[in-house]
């Protein structure tokens, strides 16, 4: 299988702060440096390098839309790819508004519902107003494949039916996801509600991710160590990671190189990415299948039976 997606960090900055946010509350991010990626010396490792990626996605672990030089870079990799998609907050769109429209095949917007609570999610107190605006100038646009994903976190699941009739009047489609980071203690007595919830979702014909069973719920709400599928993953096959401080990886992986290091294609073919995927293929036949805190809650895996 050879590798046909790339998810691009341009950034390791972010202008809000998610309380759910994995990246943001990680130790050793806190103090982090900002930096933009270098796209002169990108453009000669990366894309260069490379022949086609069928999808580039920017980032989701960060916002793109913070690099100064985000339209010149657009330019640069559309023609490159057939697949161009950015998750983003979707606050800072600004002047770029007809580079997006024009240039991308997906812009998944974050938004976690009414003013007060998005704002509080995202800890700013504009967002929320930003965000409305800018998803009906895009709509305006007749941009037609946008997805606003929406995180379910105790703060805001019982708007999911207000939400769902927003979505339906105004036709955008809506992802909703799990709390990335379930803070275990408060969901305890609130799992049967989560579950009614969720089935009410799925009944108005939502996609809930990861979507998973009425057990798998529980045990995912309830248990630190949760994997989703412990005996299989595809992910590391098809996709590499280059990260804002240029390191090359897959998932959760240790960095394989950097790309001013070594040329992509190199990396890809590169002794340590090959150890790394032998050891998920012995994890995967082992008696207790995929069990690192690596892969817990893992965002590309999909249940096998949902
Ligand atoms: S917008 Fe994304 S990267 Fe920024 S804080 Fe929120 S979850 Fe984290
Ligand atoms: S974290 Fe684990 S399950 Fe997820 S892609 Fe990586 S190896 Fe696969």
């Amino acid at each position: 299988m050879s590798i046909k997606h790339l998810k691009l960090d341009l950034t390791n900055n972010c202008n809000l702060k998610c309380e759910f946010c994995p990246y943001h509350w990680l130790n050793s991010c806190k103090n982090l440096k900002k930096i933009n990626l270098d796209f002169e010396k990108a453009k000669e490792n990366i894309f260069n390098w490379w022949i086609k990626f069928n999808s580039v996605q920017l980032s989701g672990s960060w916002e793109s839309l913070l690099h100064p030089d985000f339209k010149e870079i657009i330019l640069y990799i559309r023609w490159k790819v057939d697949n161009l998609r950015i998750i983003t907050n979707w606050t800072l769109v600004d002047k770029n508004l007809d580079c997006l429209v024009n240039n991308f095949d997906k812009i998944i917007i974050s938004l976690h519902w009414w003013e007060l609570v998005h704002n509080n999610i995202v800890r700013n107190k504009g967002a929320y107003k930003k965000v409305i605006n800018w998803i009906l100038l895009l709509k305006k646009k007749w941009f037609k494949n946008i997805k606003i994903n929406y995180v379910l976190t105790e703060k805001n699941i019982y708007d999911v039916f207000e939400v769902i009739k927003f979505s339906k009047n105004y036709g955008i489609a809506i992802t909703f996801s799990l709390d990335f980071l379930p803070n275990i203690d408060k969901y305890i007595d609130k799992v049967s509600i989560l579950l009614y919830i969720i089935s009410y979702i799925k009944n108005n014909g939502y996609e809930v991710n990861p979507n998973l069973d009425d057990k798998e719920i529980v045990k995912y709400f309830t248990n630190k160590a949760y994997i989703i599928d412990p005996n299989y993953c595809d992910h590391i096959y098809k996709t590499i990671e280059i990260q804002f401080d240029w390191s090359v990886n897959i998932c959760r992986s240790n960095s394989f190189w950097n790309i001013f290091q070594k040329k992509i294609l190199e990396i890809v073919n590169d002794s340590k990415r090959l150890k790394f995927l032998e050891t998920i293929k012995r994890e995967i036949s082992s008696k207790e299948w995929l069990s690192n805190p690596r892969c817990y809650r893992c965002c590309y895996q999909k249940p096998k039976n949902p």
